[in-house]
């Protein structure tokens, strides 16, 4: 069988390469050469340094992006536009000021054409999810960093995302805040309640990668590729909740 359409992989980068016109006839190379193979059932981190082209792939992969050279596919399929199936958690929050908590998460699905009612109940869900029961109605202004990065969450999950792009969802908060909504995170998933299949991060932060994800992709910069993969081994600081390994332990 074609590695492309094996069982279990979502989505499949080969050799890309993305680079933008400078000044006088040169270009900037961001990514060269870049392989990247996504399964069900894992969480990736993408670890690099600031303008090593983390963003650049995250947006080539969903689909916003198509690279100077190389292919995409999605579920075998080339991609071609805005990949149906990902959904994207953005460091800034991206959320609309002048909409509630509740108008936000709907967005998610707006797009998809789901019927109002149907919207409703599944951003209701999305919110009490991720533990934000009872803001419904509250404005991003009215909440706290930790509480935006929520709604942020709750707009992705609301579309049962095949895959979860997160693009350093944790570095715009404080590092108690931070932890508190990856331990909820890590949690959720652990336990089975994430409506999502594979979850990408991209992060700076090597302690955080190590604690949430499988495998590291770790990205050199200039230009950016994968320079090394790690894959955290068992007993995987994550599940500490995992009945099995507690029963390991006790
Ligand atoms: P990272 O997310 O790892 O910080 P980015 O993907 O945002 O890196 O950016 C990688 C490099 O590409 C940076 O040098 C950035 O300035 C450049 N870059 C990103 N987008 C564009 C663009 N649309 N046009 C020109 N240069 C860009
Ligand atoms: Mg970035």
């Amino acid at each position: 069988m074609d590695q492309q359409t094996a069982p279990g992989i979502l989505l499949d980068v080969r050799n890309c390469r993305q680079s933008y016109p400078k000044e006088a006839n040169s270009e900037l190379v961001v990514l060269d050469d870049v392989n990247v193979t996504l399964r069900e059932g894992e969480i990736v981190g993408l670890l690099g340094r600031s303008g090593s082209g983390k963003s650049t792939l995250l947006r080539i992969i969903a689909g916003l992006l198509r690279p100077t050279r190389g292919d995409v596919s999605w579920k075998g399929a080339p991609v071609r536009g805005p990949v149906r199936g990902v959904a994207m958690v953005f460091q800034s929050f991206a959320l609309f000021p002048w909409l509630t908590v509740q108008e936000n998460v709907e967005l998610g699905l707006e797009a998809q054409g789901v019927a109002r009612r149907e919207r409703e109940e599944r951003a209701e869900e999305a919110i009490d999810l991720i533990g934000l029961g009872g803001y419904d109605g509250a404005y991003p202004k009215e909440l706290s960093g930790g509480m935006r990065q929520r709604v942020g969450l709750a707009r992705a999950l609301v579309t049962h995302p095949d895959l979860l792009l997160m693009d350093e969802p944790f570095s715009a908060l404080d590092v108690l805040t931070a932890e508190t909504l990856r331990t909820d995170l890590i949690d959720l998933w652990s336990e089975g309640k994430l409506p999502v299949k594979s979850i990408l991060i991209v992060t700076h932060n090597i302690e955080e990668a190590v604690l949430m994800c499988d495998r590291i992709l770790v990205f050199s910069s200039d230009p950016g590729r994968v320079a090394h993969e790690l894959r955290v081994p068992f007993p995987h600081p994550r599940n500490r909740l995992d009945p099995a390994f507690r029963k390991m332990v006790d």
